[in-house]
């Protein structure tokens, strides 16, 4: 591809990757770039530092994708991704997996290790998980309503639940602003 089909946009994480042309399903994206070093020392950077650059490649090999040259590092977790990373050649590159159009914002799915261990604590903001939430909020609305009995004690638990979301979003707004 001559040009690349992406620019780096505000997303509801921070930054993330946005389509800027019509990107075929099956079409190389970008290579996830960096510096190749034993993954025995990514573990150590990621558990003394907290890197969350590190690329596996395998047992052996990780690329330290910190750079800020390293375009990919911007790609945004999906759990319905439009891209998928995979192996060529001794390179991590990513591709499309449908049809993205103009304007899309570009993901794949990090794999459940990074997922356990960095999204699932602040609540992953992918459009699936968001959906989710959204659905299960109004079900349980609607499980309340239904039983009017008991509407102060799951008034109380509603608000406790609410105190328990801000801190959360604390973090996710320092973890944007660390990325500009
Ligand atoms: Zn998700």
């Amino acid at each position: 591809m001559p040009r690349k089909p992406f620019r780096v946009g505000r997303s509801n994480t921070g930054l993330g990757l946005f389509a800027t042309a019509l990107i075929e399903k099956g079409a190389f994206i970008v290579e996830y770039k960096g510096r190749r070093i034993p993954t025995r020392e990514a573990q150590e950077c990621e558990t003394r530092y907290g890197s969350k650059y590190m690329f596996e490649i395998n047992s052996r090999w990780t690329l330290d994708g910190s750079s800020r040259s390293n375009l990919a590092r911007y790609l945004n977790h999906s759990c319905r991704p439009n891209g998928e990373s995979d192996l060529v050649q001794g390179k991590i590159i990513i591709r499309a997996i449908k049809t993205i159009r103009p304007d899309d914002e570009i993901t794949f799915d990090y794999g459940r290790e990074y997922f356990d261990l960095y999204i699932k604590p602040i609540a992953c903001k992918c459009p699936k998980c968001v959906e989710a939430r959204r659905k299960a909020r109004r079900a349980s609305r609607q499980a309340q309503r239904a039983r009017p009995g008991s509407k102060t004690a799951i008034e109380g638990t509603r608000r406790t639940h609410q105190g328990e979301e801000s801190p959360r979003s604390s973090i996710q707004h320092l973890q944007s602003e660390d990325w500009d």
